[in-house]
């Protein structure tokens, strides 16, 4: 996959592109992430990429004409132009593997008061990671570089771990232990140790169905759910009904 990202500040994603998941992938050809400095696209002698707002206001609007020459000299057909900004969509995991489907993807980072609308005409789809507000897009295209890398395919050593996890189903994931088997007097559940894999994946779909209730019950409205889960739906409202008790 082929990532162009437009930002007016690319030394700030020296850090996380340069380690773990995201290096690796770089350094084993499946990602191949260009930084273009908007500043470079200015062509006056101040190299200006802002200015003021047209009816007043607070801020700076980053200017059209600076934006769309830096567009043209990254687009090429087939390009998914992607404007990280708080107003867009919220980015969730389907989305994210919309995304990992995609050849290339171009982010373009906003800063100050954001980019002249007219810039808008451009842009394939306006992606928010949250509903704050950041100073500039560069942190919100490090989460859809992170997301979407790990989709990849033959990016992650284990292919099912990003099938397993969090969102994938729906569910949040099972919960995870390790050695040691006793730790401050708590145990590793029996069942994670009985090598029996049937009961261990009905443990793991009946906790993830759990945690989900608990945590993220909003995650389950409109799921359908099938014969085993409304089976493990009732245990569990079973059990804690009792633990009231
Ligand atoms: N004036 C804009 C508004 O109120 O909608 C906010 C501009 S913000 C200070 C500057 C830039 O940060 C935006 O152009 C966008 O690229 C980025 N940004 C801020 N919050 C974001 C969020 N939640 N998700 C993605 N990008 C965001």
């Amino acid at each position: 996959m082929k990532i162009d990202i437009l930002t007016l500040f690319p030394a700030m994603f020296a850090g996380p592109f340069e380690e773990s998941i995201i290096s690796r992938a770089r350094q084993r050809g499946l990602l191949d992430i260009k930084l273009w400095n908007i500043r470079d696209y200015a062509l006056d002698k101040h190299q200006q990429v802002d200015d003021y707002p047209y009816g007043g206001g607070a801020g700076m609007v980053m200017k059209a004409d600076v934006l769309c020459r830096a567009i043209n000299a990254v687009r090429c057909p087939g390009a998914h132009l992607v404007y990280l900004s708080p107003q867009g969509s919220r980015l969730v995991q389907s989305t994210v593997v919309r995304l990992a489907e995609k050849s290339h993807l171009i982010l373009l980072c906003g800063h100050y008061e954001g980019i002249d609308e007219r810039v808008m005409n451009e842009v394939d789809e306006e992606l928010s990671i949250g509903d704050y507000v950041l100073s500039g897009g560069e942190l919100a295209a490090m989460v859809v570089v992170d997301a979407v890398t790990r989709l990849i395919p033959g990016v992650l050593g284990d292919e099912t771990s990003a099938q397993e996890e969090s969102f994938a189903e729906g569910l949040l994931e099972y919960p995870h232990y390790t050695r040691p088997k006793t730790f401050q007097g708590r145990e590793v559940p029996e069942v994670l140790l009985s090598g029996h894999h049937e009961n261990i994946r009905r443990w793991r779909k009946k906790l993830s169905l759990e945690r989900t209730l608990v945590k993220r019950p909003d995650l389950l409205l409109g799921r359908h759910f099938d014969q085993e889960e409304r089976q493990m739906l009732e245990e569990i409202l079973f059990e804690g009904e009792n633990q009231v008790k």
